[in-house]
């Protein structure tokens, strides 16, 4: 296989000759989960085959294209390359998606959404089989455009994922204001992570972060055995790398697809997520309680937001549990989650309930203490599963 080369600054010209001559090309790089080993899509990577055969990695001629303004007009011919590649790829893997980098700039105007908008209003893509990954550091500027444009393609179904998480740019209160459903874990974060505890711990934090937040969390970067083994002890959920494969062009990415090859996989990093959201619901149920009992009957409307309850389930731990966590439906640990799952989710509706109608304490520390039962409960069958899930693995 052939891998990019890099060599002195071509000129904008240059570059302008090379969209003309249709030089760019996409090349792709497999998304593994890590959940159940699949194959679930790939990242679009530019490359230039430039006329003396050498292909061209972007560091070469990204900056070059930005600042001669061919930035903007480069990705709307990337964009319509990559939706002929979701057609392509939809023969072979009807669930596949494709993601595509776009530059915080593409975003300032209107015309990258309303093309993917013209796009899956005409039939030619479903809005799972496209993706867009942004790195927030550049982002600053226009803030308030870009989120409007990032706001509009995320309500037309289609997933905005952060890149390059962990390099310094990204602040908690940026995050928790864009529609992000993933964070892409930089590949210096995962380098880092087998060289310190300390650093295996930001990337523990920040898979456990993502989970809190609704989202997903994708490796990039993944170079060993090693990094991919702890990924999937830390419940990250997805990972991108040359240990699973190095981008290939568009051939040679569906020959890959239909080997159907399958990667080592676990939902047991999961499971200790999920344990980690019933604490925090039981947490935050205490929560509401603690600023009930202090405020004189004032309390903030976020602690009592129903988004706590973040789905028809309930909380992320339900997500998990009513969602991928059913393809363990075969231990009986995990069967025996389900009912006790199911009453602390009534009960901790019921405590709110209860608490803004502002019924006496006493009942409160009633309902505490069966929430503290029923979290028990749950928390104690799935170390149960963990265990079972460990043996699994051996
Ligand atoms: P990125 O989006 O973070 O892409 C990941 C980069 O890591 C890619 O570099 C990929 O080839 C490389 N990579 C993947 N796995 C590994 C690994 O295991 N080890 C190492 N050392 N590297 C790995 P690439 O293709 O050179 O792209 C660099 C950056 O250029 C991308 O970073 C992205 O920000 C930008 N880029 C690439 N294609 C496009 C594009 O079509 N449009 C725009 N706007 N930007 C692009
Ligand atoms: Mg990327
Ligand atoms: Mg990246």
């Amino acid at each position: 296989m052939t891998h990019p080369i890099h060599h002195d600054s071509p000129t904008a010209e240059q570059i302008a000759s090379a969209m003309e001559r249709d030089e760019l090309v996409m090349y792709y790089q497999p998304k593994v989960s890590l959940l159940t080993g699949n194959v679930v899509g790939a990242e679009a990577l530019v490359r230039w085959n430039d006329p003396h055969s050498r292909v061209l990695s972007p560091s070469v001629f990204l900056p070059q294209a930005e600042a001669g303004g061919l930035l903007h007009d480069m990705t709307v011919q990337l964009l319509d390359d990559v939706v002929a590649a979701c057609i392509n790829v939809r023969r072979c893997a009807p669930d596949l998606a494709l993601s595509i980098n776009v530059a915080p700039n593409d975003l300032t105007s209107h015309a990258i959404s309303s093309r993917i908008g013209s796009y899956l209003s005409g039939g030619s893509i479903q809005p799972h089989e496209l993706q867009i990954e942004i790195t927030e550091s550049i982002v600053m500027d226009k803030f308030d455009v870009v989120l409007a444009e990032l706001g509009e393609l995320s309500s037309m179904g289609i997933k905005v994922l952060m890149d390059d998480f962990g390099t310094g740019y990204s602040s908690i209160d940026r995050l928790s204001q864009m529609p992000f459903s993933a964070l892409k874990l930089d590949q210096g974060v995962v380098r880092r992570m087998t060289t310190s505890s300390q650093n295996l711990n930001t990337v523990r934090s920040a898979v456990a972060m993502a989970r809190e937040l609704g989202m997903t969390s994708i490796a990039e970067g993944v170079e060993s055995i090693e990094q991919y083994n702890i990924l999937i002890a830390t419940g990250c959920e997805e990972a991108q790398g040359f240990y699973i494969s190095r981008p290939m062009p568009l051939n040679q990415f569906i020959d890959f697809v239909k080997e159907d090859r399958h990667f080592p996989s676990s939902q047991i990093g999961c499971v200790h997520q999920a344990v980690f959201n019933i604490l925090r619901y039981r947490k935050s149920l205490l929560d509401i309680a603690v600023c009930h009992a202090l405020g004189s009957g004032s309390v903030a409307p976020s602690i009592t937001d129903t988004r706590l309850s973040s789905s028809d389930h309930g909380f992320r731990a339900a997500e998990w549990y009513f969602g991928i966590g059913q393809l363990l439906n075969y231990h009986e640990s995990f069967r025996a989650v389900e009912a006790p799952l199911i009453k602390l989710n009534e009960l901790g509706s019921a405590l709110q309930r209860e608490l803004v109608s502002g019924s006496p304490s006493r009942a409160h520390s009633d309902r505490l203490r069966d929430i503290d039962n029923y979290s028990s409960l749950v928390v104690s069958e799935l170390h149960r599963l963990e265990s079972a899930l460990l043996a699994e693995l051996a």
